[in-house]
């Protein structure tokens, strides 16, 4: 079943996603579904905060497709496949030994793009814009935030 949240502030969207965080332990792949300025980045942002790392630091991977963080003894993740256009098998080889790993906490937008290789085991999260500072957040499963 879904939850379904409406955020009226980036800021808003952050402390879901911060007790989303909260709630989660490695090893954890969260999908992050939406278009275009649907929030994920900002999500991500806030995801991150409760590890300690600073918004600031958080922005779209681009030309590699990740971006990697240490915290402690975990290891977060953040792609984004916007702009991949085949996976090819190194990246898939690559892609791969990082969904097995037991240390890692991965945040993944544009997870379309690569659906055919991401386990079934995994958060997904839908953000759609509703209105200027509207976004609707489902995460499934929703028990993470009970
Ligand atoms: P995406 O990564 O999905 O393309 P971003 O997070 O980069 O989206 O951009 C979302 C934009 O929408 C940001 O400029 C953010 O400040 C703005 N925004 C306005 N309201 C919200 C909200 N309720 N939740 C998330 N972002 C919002
Ligand atoms: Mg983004």
């Amino acid at each position: 079943m879904n939850r379904s949240i409406t955020t009226t502030s980036p800021e808003q969207t952050q402390d879901i996603a911060r007790s989303l965080a909260e709630a989660t332990k490695a090893p954890a792949i969260i999908c992050l579904y939406g278009d275009l300025g649907a929030g994920k980045t900002t999500f991500t942002k806030g995801f991150a905060s409760h590890f300690g790392l600073e918004e600031k630091d958080i922005k779209s991977p681009t030309y590699t497709f990740v971006r990697e963080y240490e915290v402690g003894k975990l290891k977060l993740f953040h792609f984004d496949f916007y702009r991949i256009e085949a996976i090819d098998e190194l990246i898939q080889h690559d892609l791969e030994e990082i969904f097995t790993r037991k240390d890692a906490i991965i945040l993944v937008e544009w997870p379309e793009r690569i659906e055919e290789i991401l386990p079934s085991k995994r958060t997904n999260v839908w953000l759609e814009h509703v209105g200027d500072n509207q976004r609707n957040i489902k995460i499934m499963p929703p028990d993470e935030l009970s």
